[in-house]
């Protein structure tokens, strides 16, 4: 029994000085050769108030309180390397250049940390527009640490900013390496437009087979990526081949039926080619039927009934298809075209003012779900925030009020 007690408080003993030594050990560090008390800067209130305004958005009162903090504690290399980033946030570039300048030349830098500030003084040179500079220095955190995602991310940017797709290539297989399975099927979808730019290159160059192996292989990498089908379309039509044309054009609608009008105006030429008339107001039916709010299928339809002369059927699927989308003005255009080859007939021109009237027009209608960049057109990559594929159409509410929903979240 005393033994068992014995034991005890041995434990007890234990217990104790091993909190008295992690107290110790929480309190003061060991620096260059001497031990600092780190309570000095926790009990300064100017490090947690920095913070504080760091949250909340306000850099200059973060600046001010960082610091005093450093001031009290000028090894700390955290708060310099953070103080660098405010003024590289506020656009003093030159500025962080030299704060984290300086702290690669401090004596006894470990390797993790030399590589940190690597990266912010990359962040600085990127901002600045020094793009040579900026990637020696990501190139310079990747000897460092070849596993630093933030310089290979960065460093990814740079590469596709200059177009040179290849390597960007290679640095997102690095990426999707290290990020594993959960990542996959954004790095693929990355790969896969990078890997259609190389195609566009190749297709510059005059090499038709060389950028349909390109195309070809993005779509075998994610099907997402709607203008490798397109542009392989138009390579096996410069190549003659009709069939292989609407095939690949084909399975572009069926792989983003929202998208479909990309393909349609090609479609239509190439079943006129090959004597199939029949089959492209099949289709544009066919993408109504499927989503009946797809105006471009109804204006895309409305022009090859006009131009066969059936000018009563086009405008009614014109007055559909502004329904459904107000602010496109190509319908307004096909139908004001339709009302005057018709001499403006009271009736029909009574329904287009009664349709419009309740509407909102406006400018830019392809936005970023990512950072909410506005474009007038489609974008594969914003110019932006530099996503891929992020863009979708944003719509004002329909003229009938049946379909009240806004359209959100990245397509699929
Ligand atoms: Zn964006």
């Amino acid at each position: 029994m005393l033994q068992g007690y014995g034991v005890l408080l041995g434990v007890l003993l234990g217990v104790l000085a091993g909190l008295a030594a992690g107290k110790a050990w929480e309190r003061y560090r060991f620096v260059d050769g001497r031990w600092q008390d780190r309570r000095r800067l926790r009990q300064s209130p100017h490090f947690i108030l920095g913070l504080n305004y760091l949250v909340a958005g306000q850099a200059d009162l973060a600046i001010e309180e960082l610091e005093r903090a450093s001031r009290i504690d000028p090894d700390a290399l955290e708060i310099r390397l953070v103080l660098g980033n405010l003024y590289r946030e506020k656009g003093q570039v030159g500025r962080a250049v030299q704060e984290h300048q300086a702290l690669l030349q401090r004596p006894r830098l470990k390797r993790i940390e030399h590589a940190n500030v690597l990266v912010c003084l990359g962040l600085d040179y990127r901002r600045g527009g020094f793009v040579d500079r900026a990637v020696a220095a990501f190139s310079e955190v990747l000897k460092l640490d070849p596993k630093n995602e933030a310089a290979l991310v960065n460093l990814e940017k740079l590469q596709e900013d200059q177009h040179q797709w290849q390597e960007a290539y290679v640095t997102r297989q690095r990426l999707a390496q290290i990020a594993g399975p959960p990542e996959e099927p954004r790095s693929q979808l990355i790969l896969a437009f990078l890997e259609n730019e190389m195609g566009l290159q190749t297709l510059k160059q005059g090499d038709l087979a060389g950028a349909a192996r390109r195309f070809d292989a993005a779509i075998e990498l994610d099907r997402r990526v709607l203008p490798a089908f397109i542009h392989l379309g138009d390579v096996r039509l410069r190549q003659g081949d009709v069939p292989a044309a609407i095939e690949i054009w084909e399975r572009a609608i069926d792989a983003a039926p929202d998208r479909a009008y990309l393909a349609l105006e090609r479609l239509e030429d190439a079943y006129a080619r090959s004597g199939m008339e029949t089959r492209f107001a099949e289709l544009c039916r066919r993408l109504t039927a499927a989503a009946p709010r797809e105006w471009r299928a109804r204006l895309a339809l409305a022009r090859h009934l006009g131009a066969k002369g059936q000018t009563g059927r086009a405008l009614d699927l014109l007055f559909e298809a502004l329904e459904h989308n107000p602010h496109a003005l190509a319908i307004h255009q096909a139908i004001w075209n339709r009302l005057s080859a018709l001499d403006l007939p009271r009736h029909l021109v009574a329904r287009y003012v009664e349709t419009t009237r309740q509407s909102v027009f406006y400018l830019d209608p392809h936005v970023c779900v990512r950072c909410r960049y506005r474009s007038t057109e489609l974008l594969w990559q914003c110019p932006h925030c530099h996503e891929w594929n992020s863009f979708v159409e944003d719509r004002i509410a329909p003229a009938t009020d049946t379909e009240a929903e806004i359209p959100s979240g990245v397509p699929t």
